[in-house]
């Protein structure tokens, strides 16, 4: 077990560098200073931040063998409901109505599912967009429809290989899974993510992973891969880093057209890779051809909120927008023509229905080797008690912020440590509490790389 560190590699609050300057201005002056500030740049721009997590268990009920959360996250207690509206607060001081806030953990569906509701209605009362990040396996139909009743917006299902499912040994045959869960949130108001963590074992089903996202594109918005990374609790060794350029590459030849990712770029392109795609008669079609119409249609569009969940509220307010933009209106319906020629043999025969799939790529830092630049353009923060900080930081230095204790209005601290009872301390608390050492811990509050040192040894506690 690693010695608890007194140190850390970044300041935990992230600050704007100007007081002054709103997040949107700041996260501009950051990327111009960094030399990423362009035509199809959209962050500081459209969004100041492309998402922020609120993480509201470390808890999960698998233990994927590349989870990037801390070996300590099942023996840290669920923070208070308290706490978590003081973040959901937070988020919206920082960045306002619009923002995407994923509820994660952990598997946020370990919460009581009344705690949940109540999360979500108090970020969907802000106006901000929730977004449900869990494995799936306690996502009732119930506990869905009733998230979606609380203002639910996307739910993002995790599935892939890393998650050791001895029933479905390859990412083909875990379809049947996603599929599973397609049924689950058929005709709900939510819009459908999947996840996936691709590593040298599934690296080479991306194709067949693209095939089937296309074949339930009516159903699904956006697909994410996410290459593995060396961080937290995993025990798979990232010895030889994936190439971002092989992943797009293997996306590509599952489509009909090559996608392009300069068109509309979020934050720093060694994080992020972004691609819309047409998907007609199962064939997926690039959408952005043209990055300088893409542009200008984006950068003249920044004030236009697109609602994922209502495509036809979206569709009418774009058609209005279109209305006062007409030059653009010209060359977009240009564009569409051109485009529809293109894919004319597929539009006759699946006679004229299309589905639009968005891709992402996405690259998580190692935790020891963390570039300062990508972190100041970080689109994917995480709410702690000190304020918004970038996911890779936090990945890095887990243990410091799962341990740290937190101020009630009450003027107590409340103590993450969890000995299966709720400690409150009277004084001014530590920053980071000591973590209980592993020897201490039964089995089944051990996971990852801990869990398997454990399980080496032969113990196994009753209830592990
Ligand atoms: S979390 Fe890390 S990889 Fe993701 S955008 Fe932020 S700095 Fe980049």
């Amino acid at each position: 077990m690693s010695e608890q560190k007194e140190t850390q590699v970044f300041p935990p609050p992230y600050r704007p560098k100007k007081w002054s300057a709103t997040p949107l201005a700041d996260m501009r002056n950051t990327l111009k200073r960094l030399g990423l500030w362009h035509h199809n740049q959209q962050l500081g721009r459209r969004w100041a931040v492309g998402c922020v997590a609120l993480e509201i268990t470390q808890r999960c009920n698998l233990d994927c063998s590349l989870c990037y959360l801390s070996e300590h996250s099942q023996a840290v207690q669920d923070i208070p409901l308290e706490e978590i509206k003081r973040r959901i607060d937070a988020i919206y001081t920082w960045y306002g109505e619009g923002t995407d806030v994923q509820v994660t953990g952990g598997d946020p569906t370990l919460r009581d599912p009344d705690e949940l509701e109540l999360i979500v209605r108090w970020i969907a009362e802000k106006k901000m967009r929730p977004t449900l990040m869990t494995n799936g396996i306690r996502a009732s139909r119930a506990l869905l429809t009733k998230l979606c009743e609380a203002g639910l917006v996307d739910v993002a299902f995790h599935v892939d290989t890393t998650q050791g499912y001895k029933k479905y040994p390859d990412e083909v045959s875990l379809n049947q899974l996603r599929a599973r869960y397609l049924e689950r949130v058929a005709g709900l108001p939510l819009t459908v993510m999947f996840n996936t963590t691709i590593h040298p074992g599934n690296i080479k089903q991306i194709p067949d992973l693209m095939h089937f996202f296309a074949r339930h594109a009516q159903q699904i918005r956006t697909v994410s891969f996410q290459l593995e990374a060396d961080t937290g609790r995993g025990v798979h060794s990232v010895e030889n880093q994936l190439s971002r350029d092989t992943v797009l590459a293997l996306i590509n030849s599952a489509c009909a057209s090559p996608l392009n990712y300069q068109a509309a770029e979020i934050g720093h392109p060694d994080c992020n890779r972004y691609a819309l795609t047409l998907v007609v008669n199962g064939k997926i079609w690039n959408f952005y051809d043209d990055s300088a119409l893409t542009g200008d249609v984006l950068r003249h569009s920044t004030a236009l909120l697109w609602h994922r969940n209502q495509p036809l509220r979206s569709m009418l307010g774009f058609m209005k927008w279109l209305c006062f933009n007409p030059k653009l209106a010209v060359r977009l319906t240009r564009w569409a023509l051109k485009k529809a020629w293109q894919m004319r043999r597929d539009l006759f025969a699946c006679r004229g229905k299309i589905s639009t799939l968005s891709v992402f790529t996405h690259s998580f830092m190692p935790g020891d080797c963390l570039d300062c630049e990508r972190v100041e353009a970080c689109s994917f923060m995480t709410m702690t008690r000190d304020g918004p900080v970038s996911m890779c930081v936090l990945n890095a230095e887990r243990d410091r912020y799962i341990y740290q204790p937190v101020q009630l209005s009450s003027g107590k601290w409340w103590s993450p440590t969890n000995d299966g009872n709720v400690h409150y301390m009277e004084a001014a608390a530590p920053q980071v509490l000591r973590w209980v050492p592993e020897e201490q811990l039964p089995t089944r509050l051990l996971k990852g790389k801990a869990r398997n040192r454990r399980l080496a040894k032969g113990v196994r506690d009753t209830s592990s």
